[in-house]
Protein backbone atom coordinates (compact mmCIF):
# COMPACT_ATOMS: atom_id res chain seq x y z
CA UNK A 1 0.00 0.00 0.00
CA UNK A 2 1.47 3.78 -1.04
CA UNK A 3 0.86 6.28 1.51
CA UNK A 4 1.55 10.26 -0.16
CA UNK A 5 2.09 12.84 1.96
CA UNK A 6 -1.05 15.01 2.86
CA UNK A 7 -1.28 18.29 1.60
CA UNK A 8 -3.78 21.47 2.26
CA UNK A 9 -7.09 20.52 0.41
CA UNK A 10 -7.64 24.13 -0.51
CA UNK A 11 -4.98 23.50 -3.00
CA UNK A 12 -6.84 20.91 -4.89
CA UNK A 13 -9.12 24.33 -6.34
CA UNK A 14 -6.10 26.71 -6.90
CA UNK A 15 -5.68 27.23 -11.09
CA UNK A 16 -2.38 27.35 -12.71
CA UNK A 17 -0.82 30.75 -13.53
CA UNK A 18 -1.55 30.97 -17.34
CA UNK A 19 2.23 33.04 -17.88
CA UNK A 20 2.11 34.72 -21.38
CA UNK A 21 3.91 32.75 -24.00
CA UNK A 22 7.03 33.57 -26.02
CA UNK A 23 5.88 34.04 -29.57
CA UNK A 24 7.05 31.01 -31.63
CA UNK A 25 10.25 31.18 -33.55
CA UNK A 26 9.64 30.85 -37.68
CA UNK A 27 12.00 31.21 -40.50
CA UNK A 28 11.96 34.64 -42.11
CA UNK A 29 9.22 35.96 -39.23
CA UNK A 30 10.31 38.47 -36.80
CA UNK A 31 8.60 38.11 -33.86
CA UNK A 32 7.31 40.37 -31.25
CA UNK A 33 6.34 38.78 -27.48
CA UNK A 34 3.16 41.07 -26.64
CA UNK A 35 1.69 38.89 -24.31
CA UNK A 36 2.74 39.74 -20.74
CA UNK A 37 2.37 43.65 -20.62
CA UNK A 38 6.60 44.00 -20.51
CA UNK A 39 8.63 46.90 -21.20
CA UNK A 40 9.48 46.08 -24.92
CA UNK A 41 12.99 48.27 -24.27
CA UNK A 42 15.36 46.44 -22.33
CA UNK A 43 16.90 48.04 -18.97
CA UNK A 44 18.88 51.55 -19.68
CA UNK A 45 22.51 51.99 -18.98
CA UNK A 46 22.27 53.13 -15.88
CA UNK A 47 20.18 50.11 -14.58
CA UNK A 48 22.35 47.83 -15.99
CA UNK A 49 25.51 48.91 -15.04
CA UNK A 50 24.11 48.63 -11.13
CA UNK A 51 22.94 45.29 -11.43
CA UNK A 52 26.10 44.39 -13.07
CA UNK A 53 28.26 46.22 -10.38
CA UNK A 54 25.20 44.08 -7.77
CA UNK A 55 27.17 40.69 -9.10
CA UNK A 56 30.51 41.08 -7.61
CA UNK A 57 28.73 40.38 -4.07
CA UNK A 58 27.02 37.51 -5.19
CA UNK A 59 28.56 34.99 -2.81
CA UNK A 60 26.76 37.61 0.12
CA UNK A 61 23.08 37.94 1.04
CA UNK A 62 21.13 40.34 0.48
CA UNK A 63 20.55 43.10 2.87
CA UNK A 64 17.50 41.83 4.55
CA UNK A 65 15.49 44.88 4.84
CA UNK A 66 16.51 46.09 1.85
CA UNK A 67 17.31 49.47 3.24
CA UNK A 68 18.46 51.71 0.84
CA UNK A 69 15.82 50.85 -1.26
CA UNK A 70 13.03 51.00 0.89
CA UNK A 71 15.13 54.51 1.72
CA UNK A 72 15.07 55.60 -2.40
CA UNK A 73 11.20 54.73 -1.91
CA UNK A 74 10.35 56.33 1.16
CA UNK A 75 12.35 59.25 -0.34
CA UNK A 76 10.72 59.32 -3.73
CA UNK A 77 7.18 59.36 -2.64
CA UNK A 78 7.84 61.27 0.80
CA UNK A 79 6.63 59.20 3.34
CA UNK A 80 7.98 57.51 6.44
CA UNK A 81 10.09 54.12 5.66
CA UNK A 82 7.81 52.34 7.97
CA UNK A 83 5.16 52.41 5.70
CA UNK A 84 7.25 50.73 2.80
CA UNK A 85 7.40 46.67 2.45
CA UNK A 86 9.46 45.39 -0.19
CA UNK A 87 9.16 41.83 -2.00
CA UNK A 88 9.47 39.55 -5.03
CA UNK A 89 7.13 41.30 -7.50
CA UNK A 90 3.94 43.21 -6.22
CA UNK A 91 2.79 39.38 -7.29
CA UNK A 92 4.33 38.49 -3.74
CA UNK A 93 3.00 41.30 -1.74
CA UNK A 94 -0.26 40.64 -3.06
CA UNK A 95 0.55 37.26 -1.47
CA UNK A 96 1.33 38.54 1.86
CA UNK A 97 -1.30 40.54 1.81
CA UNK A 98 -3.93 37.70 1.75
CA UNK A 99 -1.48 36.20 4.20
CA UNK A 100 -2.02 39.08 6.43
CA UNK A 101 -5.60 39.73 6.92
CA UNK A 102 -7.45 36.51 5.68
CA UNK A 103 -7.76 32.95 6.98
CA UNK A 104 -10.31 29.83 6.16
CA UNK A 105 -14.18 31.63 6.74
CA UNK A 106 -13.19 34.95 5.50
CA UNK A 107 -13.42 36.29 2.15
CA UNK A 108 -11.36 38.56 -0.26
CA UNK A 109 -13.69 40.71 -2.98
CA UNK A 110 -12.11 41.47 -6.46
CA UNK A 111 -13.35 42.60 -9.96
CA UNK A 112 -14.13 39.93 -11.83
CA UNK A 113 -12.03 39.35 -14.77
CA UNK A 114 -9.02 41.23 -13.25
CA UNK A 115 -5.24 40.18 -12.56
CA UNK A 116 -5.30 36.46 -12.52
CA UNK A 117 -2.89 36.44 -9.29
CA UNK A 118 -5.88 37.00 -6.97
CA UNK A 119 -8.20 34.10 -7.02
CA UNK A 120 -4.74 32.13 -6.33
CA UNK A 121 -3.54 34.26 -3.31
CA UNK A 122 -6.35 33.79 -1.97
CA UNK A 123 -7.10 30.72 -1.94
CA UNK A 124 -3.28 29.46 -0.92
CA UNK A 125 -4.59 31.48 2.39
CA UNK A 126 -7.63 29.02 2.38
CA UNK A 127 -9.85 32.22 2.08
CA UNK A 128 -12.45 32.55 0.10
CA UNK A 129 -12.93 34.44 -3.32
CA UNK A 130 -16.02 36.91 -4.07
CA UNK A 131 -15.38 37.85 -7.60
CA UNK A 132 -17.39 41.02 -8.66
CA UNK A 133 -18.55 41.15 -12.91
CA UNK A 134 -16.93 43.91 -14.49
CA UNK A 135 -19.30 46.57 -16.02
CA UNK A 136 -20.57 46.85 -19.13
CA UNK A 137 -17.83 49.00 -20.21
CA UNK A 138 -15.84 46.37 -18.89
CA UNK A 139 -15.01 48.92 -15.61
CA UNK A 140 -14.98 47.77 -11.84
CA UNK A 141 -18.52 48.04 -10.57
CA UNK A 142 -17.57 49.78 -7.64
CA UNK A 143 -20.76 50.03 -6.27
CA UNK A 144 -21.32 46.16 -6.72
CA UNK A 145 -18.32 45.55 -4.77
CA UNK A 146 -18.81 47.38 -2.02
CA UNK A 147 -22.33 45.34 -1.78
CA UNK A 148 -20.60 42.49 -1.99
CA UNK A 149 -18.35 43.28 1.34
CA UNK A 150 -19.87 41.49 4.11
CA UNK A 151 -18.40 41.00 7.60
CA UNK A 152 -16.44 37.85 6.22
CA UNK A 153 -14.54 40.80 4.32
CA UNK A 154 -11.03 41.12 4.88
CA UNK A 155 -9.70 42.61 1.83
CA UNK A 156 -10.75 44.26 -1.51
CA UNK A 157 -8.58 44.28 -4.64
CA UNK A 158 -9.04 47.28 -7.14
CA UNK A 159 -6.89 46.80 -9.82
CA UNK A 160 -6.46 50.08 -11.26
CA UNK A 161 -6.23 50.13 -14.24
CA UNK A 162 -7.53 46.78 -14.55
CA UNK A 163 -5.58 43.91 -15.88
CA UNK A 164 -6.86 42.07 -18.21
CA UNK A 165 -9.07 45.26 -19.68
CA UNK A 166 -6.63 48.45 -19.16
CA UNK A 167 -9.91 50.10 -18.19
CA UNK A 168 -9.42 52.63 -14.81
CA UNK A 169 -11.98 53.65 -12.46
CA UNK A 170 -12.15 57.24 -12.11
CA UNK A 171 -11.80 59.95 -9.14
CA UNK A 172 -15.55 60.30 -8.35
CA UNK A 173 -16.37 56.50 -8.19
CA UNK A 174 -12.94 55.34 -5.89
CA UNK A 175 -14.00 58.28 -3.67
CA UNK A 176 -17.28 57.06 -3.02
CA UNK A 177 -16.54 53.49 -2.57
CA UNK A 178 -13.44 54.47 0.01
CA UNK A 179 -15.63 56.59 2.15
CA UNK A 180 -18.09 53.40 2.37
CA UNK A 181 -15.49 50.39 3.03
CA UNK A 182 -15.74 49.36 6.68
CA UNK A 183 -12.54 50.11 8.19
CA UNK A 184 -11.58 47.88 9.15
CA UNK A 185 -11.35 45.94 5.54
CA UNK A 186 -8.16 46.57 3.71
CA UNK A 187 -8.35 48.38 0.39
CA UNK A 188 -5.74 47.13 -2.14
CA UNK A 189 -4.62 49.48 -5.03
CA UNK A 190 -3.05 47.14 -7.43
CA UNK A 191 -1.48 50.09 -9.43
CA UNK A 192 1.02 48.12 -11.19
CA UNK A 193 0.37 50.01 -14.24
CA UNK A 194 0.41 53.95 -13.05
CA UNK A 195 3.13 54.95 -15.01
CA UNK A 196 1.27 54.56 -18.41
CA UNK A 197 -1.92 56.59 -16.98
CA UNK A 198 -3.00 59.91 -17.52
CA UNK A 199 -2.79 61.26 -14.22
CA UNK A 200 -5.08 64.43 -14.73
CA UNK A 201 -7.87 62.12 -15.30
CA UNK A 202 -7.14 58.72 -13.22
CA UNK A 203 -6.57 59.34 -9.53
CA UNK A 204 -3.48 58.56 -7.32
CA UNK A 205 -4.11 55.70 -5.23
CA UNK A 206 -0.93 57.10 -2.73
CA UNK A 207 -3.51 59.97 -2.03
CA UNK A 208 -6.03 57.88 -1.04
CA UNK A 209 -3.50 56.23 1.30
CA UNK A 210 -2.36 59.26 2.70
CA UNK A 211 -6.19 59.71 3.60
CA UNK A 212 -7.56 56.05 5.03
CA UNK A 213 -5.58 54.19 7.42
CA UNK A 214 -7.32 51.01 5.20
CA UNK A 215 -5.60 51.66 1.65
CA UNK A 216 -2.59 49.89 0.46
CA UNK A 217 -0.71 50.67 -2.64
CA UNK A 218 1.26 48.10 -4.73
CA UNK A 219 3.71 49.40 -7.42
CA UNK A 220 6.11 47.57 -9.55
CA UNK A 221 9.34 47.56 -10.76
CA UNK A 222 8.71 45.22 -13.38
CA UNK A 223 6.54 46.82 -15.93
CA UNK A 224 7.43 50.56 -16.78
CA UNK A 225 10.86 50.09 -15.10
CA UNK A 226 11.72 47.29 -16.86
CA UNK A 227 12.74 44.88 -14.46
CA UNK A 228 10.40 42.21 -14.87
CA UNK A 229 13.14 39.09 -15.02
CA UNK A 230 14.27 40.73 -11.51
CA UNK A 231 10.97 40.47 -9.21
CA UNK A 232 10.52 43.57 -6.95
CA UNK A 233 7.88 45.45 -6.38
CA UNK A 234 6.62 47.42 -2.92
CA UNK A 235 3.58 48.14 -1.01
CA UNK A 236 2.82 51.53 0.53
CA UNK A 237 0.72 51.22 3.80
CA UNK A 238 0.29 52.38 7.24
CA UNK A 239 2.73 51.12 9.55
CA UNK A 240 0.65 48.02 10.89
CA UNK A 241 0.06 46.95 7.79
CA UNK A 242 3.54 47.53 6.50
CA UNK A 243 5.09 45.61 9.83
CA UNK A 244 2.88 42.90 9.21
CA UNK A 245 3.89 42.40 5.80
CA UNK A 246 7.59 42.46 6.54
CA UNK A 247 6.93 39.50 8.95
CA UNK A 248 5.37 37.18 6.58
CA UNK A 249 8.52 38.36 3.64
CA UNK A 250 10.34 35.46 2.57
CA UNK A 251 13.62 36.03 3.81
CA UNK A 252 16.41 37.24 1.29
CA UNK A 253 13.42 37.55 -0.78
CA UNK A 254 14.77 40.38 -2.98
CA UNK A 255 18.16 39.86 -4.09
CA UNK A 256 21.25 41.79 -4.24
CA UNK A 257 21.08 42.68 -7.82
CA UNK A 258 17.24 43.19 -7.69
CA UNK A 259 17.46 45.96 -4.93
CA UNK A 260 20.65 47.98 -6.48
CA UNK A 261 18.51 47.94 -10.16
CA UNK A 262 15.50 49.41 -8.36
CA UNK A 263 17.36 51.91 -6.66
CA UNK A 264 18.92 53.06 -9.96
CA UNK A 265 15.46 52.95 -11.89
CA UNK A 266 14.51 55.11 -9.41
CA UNK A 267 17.18 57.60 -9.69
CA UNK A 268 17.05 57.33 -13.47
CA UNK A 269 13.23 57.56 -13.47
CA UNK A 270 12.83 60.78 -15.48
CA UNK A 271 14.43 58.50 -18.34
CA UNK A 272 12.07 56.07 -18.18
CA UNK A 273 8.96 57.89 -17.23
CA UNK A 274 9.30 60.05 -20.70
CA UNK A 275 9.71 55.99 -22.06
CA UNK A 276 6.14 55.36 -20.46
CA UNK A 277 5.29 58.80 -22.36
CA UNK A 278 6.17 57.21 -25.59
CA UNK A 279 4.17 53.71 -25.06
CA UNK A 280 1.18 55.33 -23.71
CA UNK A 281 1.24 57.10 -27.25
CA UNK A 282 1.71 54.17 -29.07
CA UNK A 283 -1.24 52.61 -27.00
CA UNK A 284 -3.36 55.54 -28.09
CA UNK A 285 -2.25 54.77 -31.65
CA UNK A 286 -3.03 51.13 -31.47
CA UNK A 287 -6.32 51.84 -29.81
CA UNK A 288 -7.55 54.56 -32.89
CA UNK A 289 -6.02 51.83 -35.20
CA UNK A 290 -8.32 48.95 -34.19
CA UNK A 291 -11.17 50.92 -33.87
CA UNK A 292 -10.21 52.18 -37.62
CA UNK A 293 -10.95 49.40 -38.74
CA UNK A 294 -14.22 48.30 -36.68
CA UNK A 295 -12.84 46.49 -33.54
CA UNK A 296 -14.06 47.38 -30.27
CA UNK A 297 -11.03 47.57 -27.96
CA UNK A 298 -11.90 48.50 -24.13
CA UNK A 299 -10.89 52.64 -23.37
CA UNK A 300 -7.50 51.24 -21.85
CA UNK A 301 -4.73 53.13 -19.72
CA UNK A 302 -2.26 50.69 -19.16
CA UNK A 303 0.47 49.25 -21.77
CA UNK A 304 -1.83 46.78 -23.06
CA UNK A 305 -5.27 46.66 -25.34
CA UNK A 306 -8.35 43.95 -24.52
CA UNK A 307 -10.86 43.04 -27.01
CA UNK A 308 -13.77 41.32 -25.74
CA UNK A 309 -14.29 38.77 -28.99
CA UNK A 310 -15.38 35.97 -27.26
CA UNK A 311 -16.19 32.89 -29.35
CA UNK A 312 -13.65 34.69 -31.52
CA UNK A 313 -10.65 35.07 -29.25
CA UNK A 314 -8.73 31.98 -30.26
CA UNK A 315 -9.42 32.90 -33.90
CA UNK A 316 -7.65 36.23 -33.54
CA UNK A 317 -4.49 34.80 -31.10
CA UNK A 318 -3.88 32.03 -33.85
CA UNK A 319 -4.02 34.41 -36.65
CA UNK A 320 -1.47 37.12 -34.51
CA UNK A 321 0.94 33.89 -33.48
CA UNK A 322 1.24 32.98 -37.36
CA UNK A 323 2.28 35.98 -37.75
CA UNK A 324 5.14 36.22 -35.42
CA UNK A 325 2.98 37.77 -32.25
CA UNK A 326 2.46 35.99 -28.99
CA UNK A 327 -0.73 37.36 -27.46
CA UNK A 328 -2.37 36.48 -24.38
CA UNK A 329 -5.69 34.82 -25.30
CA UNK A 330 -8.58 34.31 -22.31
CA UNK A 331 -10.37 31.79 -24.12
CA UNK A 332 -13.89 32.50 -25.20
CA UNK A 333 -13.59 36.03 -23.79
CA UNK A 334 -10.87 38.16 -24.90
CA UNK A 335 -7.40 38.82 -26.33
CA UNK A 336 -5.23 40.87 -24.13
CA UNK A 337 -1.98 42.68 -26.13
CA UNK A 338 0.63 44.08 -25.29
CA UNK A 339 1.96 47.45 -26.67
CA UNK A 340 5.12 46.76 -28.02
CA UNK A 341 7.84 48.69 -30.17
CA UNK A 342 6.02 50.71 -32.70
CA UNK A 343 7.30 47.81 -35.28
CA UNK A 344 5.54 45.07 -33.09
CA UNK A 345 2.57 47.82 -32.83
CA UNK A 346 2.53 48.25 -36.98
CA UNK A 347 2.49 44.77 -37.31
CA UNK A 348 -0.92 43.86 -34.95
CA UNK A 349 -2.81 46.67 -36.47
CA UNK A 350 -2.08 44.85 -40.18
CA UNK A 351 -2.94 41.41 -39.25
CA UNK A 352 -6.61 43.28 -37.52
CA UNK A 353 -6.94 44.69 -40.34
CA UNK A 354 -6.53 41.34 -41.96
CA UNK A 355 -8.72 39.60 -39.78
CA UNK A 356 -11.44 42.22 -39.61
CA UNK A 357 -11.79 41.48 -44.07
CA UNK A 358 -11.66 37.68 -42.96
CA UNK A 359 -13.97 37.39 -40.61
CA UNK A 360 -16.06 39.91 -42.05
CA UNK A 361 -16.46 41.95 -38.85
CA UNK A 362 -16.48 45.05 -39.75
CA UNK A 363 -19.82 46.94 -38.43
CA UNK A 364 -20.83 44.59 -35.98
CA UNK A 365 -19.49 46.61 -33.18
C1 LIG B 1 2.11 42.75 -13.89
C2 LIG B 1 1.24 43.00 -12.74
C3 LIG B 1 1.76 43.08 -11.45
C4 LIG B 1 3.24 43.05 -11.26
O1 LIG B 1 3.67 41.86 -10.84
P1 LIG B 1 5.17 41.73 -10.33
O2 LIG B 1 5.04 40.57 -9.42
O3 LIG B 1 5.53 42.98 -9.64
O4 LIG B 1 5.98 41.45 -11.52
C5 LIG B 1 0.93 43.33 -10.40
N1 LIG B 1 -0.37 43.53 -10.58
C6 LIG B 1 -0.90 43.49 -11.80
C7 LIG B 1 -2.34 43.77 -11.96
C8 LIG B 1 -0.12 43.22 -12.90
O5 LIG B 1 -0.68 43.15 -14.11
Amino acid sequence: MTQTPRLRSALDDIPAYKAGQPPKVREGVVSHKLSSNENPYPPIPEVLRAAELALESLNRYPDFASTALVEAIATRFNLPIEDVAVATGSVGLAQQLVQITSEPGDTVVFGWRAFEAYPIVTLIAGATSRPVPLDSNDRHDLDAMLAAIDHTTRLVFVCNPNNPTGTAVGREALERFLAAVPPDVLVVLDEAYREFVDPGRIPDGLQYYRQYPNVAVLRTFSKAHGLAALRVGFCIAHEPVAAALRKVQVPFGVSTVAQAAAIAALHNEGALLEQAGLIAAERDRVLAGLRSVGLTPSESEANFVWLRLGQQTSALAGMCDEAGLSVRPFADEGVRITVGTPAANDRLLEIAAEWVALAGLAGEG
